[in-house]
């Protein structure tokens, strides 16, 4: 097994980055294999999702924010229960089947950093197992 971690800046509370490609970059020379991207936060999470429109994460981001308010009756005093909340229902890992050293993702398919609470500077960990 081969472990590589990306730090990943993010510049806004919420918002989705595109790391699509350094997943890949991670997975090259590798015949076949499976990848796991883990995000070790509370208030982040990766999810793969539509890369091309990018009203597609806008919605995605609009639609989290009105079923997950910043403020609401929520009882832990960090102040940022949303983005607790919206690491759980995205996930915090995600596995990718590799092969020819390419990530066997769809055409519209990205691998997403979804930052929650940002800015912060995150940790992207990438197993291989091939
Ligand atoms: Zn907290």
């Amino acid at each position: 097994m081969m472990i590589k971690e990306l730090s990943v800046r993010t510049s806004k509370r919420n918002e989705f980055i595109d790391i699509t490609r350094q997943v890949e970059q991670a997975v090259q020379g590798v015949r076949e294999g499976v990848v796991t991207v883990f995000v070790p936060h509370t208030t982040a999470a990766v999810t793969i999702n539509e890369n091309a429109d990018p009203s597609v994460v806008s919605d995605i981001l609009g639609k989290l924010a009105q079923l997950v308010p910043e403020q609401d009756n929520y009882s832990h005093a960090e102040g940022n229960s949303d983005a607790h909340i919206k690491s759980s229902l995205l996930g915090s890992s995600l596995t990718v089947i590799v092969k020819d050293g390419k990530l066997m993702l769809g055409t519209w398919q990205g691998i997403y950093l979804c930052e929650f609470d940002g800015p912060r500077t995150r940790r992207v960990i990438i197993s291989l197992q091939s």
